[in-house]
């Protein structure tokens, strides 16, 4: 039975990628040697980083003003690496959910957090609108959260903000076409819509890049990366080159214009099933904040929803189950994910209906 993959992240990977790997592991471009064991200086290693780096600059429309990183420690080290970098007195951030509240969270210990927006007082269910952002003039930057993977929201478009906007894409990042020009850093977990687990990507306006206090260690310093390549340390050599192997995927179905295309088609039948539903099928999530990356929905009765998931995971379908903090259930829906995968996820969803 073919399995379709749902899981919020860890996530599906598109098939062809995952071939591809496994027919290069042991012997990457006729080295004799798969790129796990080759020297991340030697000239297999540069040329697949070099790689990934220009696909994603081709892909996303990053200038040459920004520079391109990898990072260890995921999103949650970005947490903590902006304000430790960034911060000088103050900085808004927008809460849209656990994700927002974890990076607040963590800003704390370096300046003054100001929250110029928030959706939790109405359980994160939209994306405030900027009309009521009240943005601080001293502010060092502003932080947001693109998509929201655990409550199923997502920013329908960006503002315009006077200092940089730095912007979470861990679970949207390269799924629409978006303008890098107006962040001053956007980053991203790579285990959504890139790669592997365990490395965060950044893409860092080069302005940005001096500021960092005298007393930051390192390895928790933007310019370690940027002056190095990031080649200062060992980095995550496979888990790049699973990004290149993404990237050039993304570029052979025709790049981020197609990718948004296929991305809206999907969505769009998933909400479709929920709204024709009569209310069978409902989501928390106010129609203009819709994700379309992370589909979240309940059934009457969370003992309809635990008989919905065992149907779905006999059906070939797993990962369906909501974030444990908020039940119900949430069909993650990224790049990889082929619309026959949401086909199927529909028809059972109208063939239960129908029985239950
Ligand atoms: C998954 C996720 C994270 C956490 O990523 P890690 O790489 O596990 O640190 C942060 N932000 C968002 C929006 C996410 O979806």
């Amino acid at each position: 039975m073919k399995i379709f993959n749902f899981n919020a992240g860890p996530a599906m990977m598109p098939a062809a990628v995952m071939e591809r790997a496994q027919k290069e592991f042991c012997n990457f471009n006729n080295t004799g040697c798969g790129i796990l064991e080759h020297s991340h200086r030697g000239s297999a290693f540069q040329g697949v980083l070099d790689k990934t780096n220009q696909n994603i600059r081709d892909l996303f429309g990053v200038s040459d003003a920004y520079d391109i990183v990898y990072i260890q420690g995921g999103a949650s080290m970005q947490f903590a690496m902006i304000p430790m970098n960034l911060l000088q007195g103050a900085a808004d951030y927008v809460d849209t959910g656990t994700w927002s509240s974890k990076a607040i969270k963590e800003a704390k210990g370096f300046g003054e957090v100001r929250i110029a927006a928030q959706s939790k007082d109405t359980q994160y269910d939209h994306i405030p609108a900027f009309s009521e952002w009240k943005l601080s003039d001293d502010a060092s930057y502003v932080h947001i959260t693109s998509n929201n993977t655990i409550y199923g929201t997502q920013y329908p478009s960006f503002p315009k903000t006077r200092a940089p906007l730095i912007a979470d894409m861990s679970s949207d990042i390269m799924s629409r076409r978006v303008d890098v020009s107006s962040f001053g850093l956007i980053y991203a977990g790579a285990q959504k819509n890139l790669g592997p687990s365990g490395l965060a990507l950044v893409i860092i306006r080069k302005d940005l890049v001096g500021r960092t206090p005298a007393n930051v260690p390192t390895m928790l310093r933007y310019e370690t990366y940027t002056r190095e390549n990031s080649l200062y340390n060992t980095p995550p050599t496979f888990a790049i080159y699973m990004i290149g192997l993404v990237t050039d995927w993304m570029k052979e179905i025709g790049g981020l214009g197609a990718i948004e295309k296929r991305n809206d088609e999907k969505a769009a039948l998933l909400y479709k099933a929920i709204d024709d539903s009569d209310g069978y099928f409902s989501t928390p999530v106010r129609k203009d904040s819709r994700s379309k990356m992370n589909v979240v929905f309940r059934l009457p009765s969370e003992e309809l929803e635990t008989k919905f998931l065992k149907r779905t995971s006999e059906a070939g379908m797993i990962g369906l189950k909501g974030h444990r903090s908020v039940g119900g259930v949430r069909a993650s829906i990224y790049n990889a994910m082929p619309l026959e995968g949401v086909q199927k996820l529909v028809e059972l969803m109208e063939n239960f209906r129908k029985n239950n």
